[in-house]
């Protein structure tokens, strides 16, 4: 009797040889533009306490309330795989001390994530995302240097139809002014509201701003405005960072209503959209976080970061990959050519040539269909007379010339031809 085969989780991917290379252009160009910008790697654990993001992403917001992992484990404690980064680098940054260290730290990641979201096309349940979290200063150059590095890499990758969008949702003060405000307006329509408008006026008013209904978003429109709530500095901040991209040419349009789902932004939020995606159409957001580190419990830091979606950054990079592509084969039959063989191979390895040879004991010809297959530039012959000989056939794959030389002079010879 057949056993029916064990299948993935809903909303996870594998992500196959044929799509690796993929995934590893786009991380080494994250790593090469981080590593210009000065931003060290950091990696936090794959779960936290629980209480870590009902502290921080904030218990109304949609991660924690409806998308969270979360299981009490065997020694009774409430654990949670990471929905976000934000949480897990601002506790890392405070638990290691890593402000008394320095007085600013940058710091990037590149990092799997878990939410229990329905899965469409560009959303899933584990997902990957790389981001910066920068921790120390206050001033608009920071919020510049963040937006322009996410861009960065985006041009790098050659992505077109990106729109970025910016906001200020102000200091604490502001929001608290506006939230009133914004209540006291949509108290008369309350209940022409959406169900999850009805909601987050109750709980996070601030959110309605994110709604989808055009009912909803005229309504807002002659309401009051987050920016007449900012403060002077507010304001200072906010045109800075404007004049700061115009004078290094990024291109923004400014977006009053965008507030972003989390509770911990303050200040400067932005939002990377592509017109190649559909509904799921954000591929980076970020924004100033100046409370979180002092509400996790740290001495009052400020604090901005971004968060892009890789599957998403893959879904619109049309960009198509060279595949790597084998070297050398080495052919050969039988229990003599086998120990040299294997010889051969390892010393081409060990000098960073990609080589392959058969692990099938599979006849000749099979064999150079394998190395066909594999786009192997050359095959390396040991056949009975290159044996008697102590020579080997080396052979051009790609116009079929082929030279015999003496065995012990395989690598000097492949050095010398042209392998790329
Ligand atoms: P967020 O952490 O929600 O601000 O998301 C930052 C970015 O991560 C988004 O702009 C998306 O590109 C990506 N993202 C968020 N949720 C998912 C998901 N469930 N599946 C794939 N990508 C996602």
């Amino acid at each position: 009797m057949s056993k029916e085969p064990i299948r993935s989780i809903k909303g996870t991917q594998d992500i196959l040889p044929d799509q690796s290379s993929r995934w590893q252009t786009l991380e080494s160009t994250i790593r090469n533009t981080m590593h210009t910008y000065d931003y060290f790697e950091i990696r936090t654990p794959a779960f936290e306490n629980t209480s870590l993001f009902l502290h921080s992403v904030g218990e109304e917001s949609d991660i924690v309330s409806k998308e969270m992992y979360t299981w009490i484990d065997q020694g009774g404690e409430n654990l949670t795989l990471k929905p976000e980064l934000t949480a897990p680098v601002t506790r890392a940054f405070i638990q290691n001390n890593l402000g008394g260290l320095n007085p600013i730290n940058k710091l990037y990641y590149i990092d799997s994530l878990f939410r229990r979201e329905r899965p469409q096309k560009g959303r899933y349940r584990q997902f990957h995302q790389f981001g910066v979290e920068v921790f120390g200063s206050e001033f608009p150059e920071i919020d510049v240097e963040v937006i322009s590095l996410a861009m960065s890499i985006f041009n790098t990758l050659e992505l077109e139809g990106l729109t970025l969008e910016l906001n200020s949702i102000g200091s604490e003060d502001c929001r608290n002014n506006f939230r009133t405000a914004i209540k006291e307006y949509l108290k008369p329509n309350f209940d022409k509201l959406s169900e999850t408008s009805q909601k987050r006026f109750k709980r996070n008013p601030l959110r309605i701003l994110d709604t989808k209904s055009l009912e909803e978003k005229t309504l807002l429109k002659d309401g009051p405005q987050i920016s007449d709530y900012w403060t002077s500095d507010d304001k200072d901040h906010f045109n800075e960072v404007c004049e700061l991209l115009d004078k290094i040419n990024i291109k923004f349009e400014l977006s009053p209503n965008l507030v972003r789902g989390l509770d911990y932004y303050t200040r400067t939020t932005f939002e990377v959209t592509s017109n190649l995606l559909g509904a799921q159409n954000a591929i980076c957001g970020g924004g100033r976080y100046d409370g979180l580190v002092e509400q996790l419990g740290g001495k009052p830091t400020p604090g901005i970061g971004f968060a892009a979606g890789m599957e998403r950054l893959l879904l619109v990079n049309q960009k198509s990959d060279e595949t790597i592509k084998s070297q050398i084969y080495v052919i050969g039959l039988g229990d003599s050519a086998r120990s040299l063989i294997i010889n051969i191979a390892l010393e081409l390895r060990q000098n960073n040539i990609r080589t392959s040879f058969d692990l099938l004991r599979r006849s000749i010809k099979s064999q150079m269909r394998d190395a066909n297959k594999l786009g192997a530039k050359y095959v390396i012959i040991i056949g009975e007379e290159e044996l008697t000989k102590n020579i080997a056939t080396i052979k051009n794959l790609s116009n079929g010339d082929q030279e015999q030389i003496p065995l012990d002079s395989i690598l000097s010879h492949i050095k010398s031809l042209p392998l790329k």
